[in-house]
């Protein structure tokens, strides 16, 4: 399995289906279509579970690679832990 089909399969999902923008929907409540599938540890410690893969938005992904979000590593990182324990899939 590769990344992205890791992170639809933790959350039961198939690429038809809608995939929320993590920061959008946490951060702003806004359901946006995500583009990419953001590893939060890019460097040395990069790896594929759960906890390392957030879907992001084409901008977001930019931003997030340009280091453009305040604090962005850890602050993509708590975004992610409360997307998971809030996990909108399963309203
Ligand atoms: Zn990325």
């Amino acid at each position: 399995m590769n990344y992205k089909e890791k992170y639809l399969d933790h959350f039961s999902l198939t690429k038809a289906d809608f995939i929320y923008c993590e920061y959008s929907w946490i951060v702003k409540r806004v359901m946006v279509k995500a583009e990419n599938i953001h590893h939060i540890e890019h460097g040395a410690n990069k790896n594929d579970d759960i906890e390392n893969l957030m879907a992001v938005s084409y901008e977001v992904h930019q931003l997030a690679h340009d280091e453009k979000l305040v604090n962005s590593r850890y602050h993509l990182k708590a975004v992610h832990e409360t997307f998971l324990k809030e996990n909108p899939y399963d309203l």
